[in-house]
């Protein structure tokens, strides 16, 4: 199953992942990242899995998303 890895010191929230999602797998997460921003963060879903489609990681503007097929 494909997989995604967030670095949440390089996310600055712009949540544009968040928008791009087609399976809803990504939210903002509670604690601030080191930019004192809330990163986002991969969130399991049952019955829902990532596709590796990679657009989380094509419309980052800082990189910070790795996706592993
Ligand atoms: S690779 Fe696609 S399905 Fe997986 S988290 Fe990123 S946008 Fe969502
Ligand atoms: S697109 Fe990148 S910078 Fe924007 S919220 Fe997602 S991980 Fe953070």
């Amino acid at each position: 199953m494909p997989k995604i890895k967030i670095n949440r010191e390089k996310c600055k929230a712009c949540y544009l992942c968040i928008a791009h999602c087609p399976k809803g797998l990504i939210v903002i997460d509670s604690e601030l990242n080191k930019m004192g921003v809330k990163p986002v963060k991969f969130q399991k879903k049952k019955d829902v899995d990532c596709i590796g489609c990679a657009f989380c990681a094509l419309v980052c503007p800082d990189c910070g998303i790795e996706v592993f097929k």
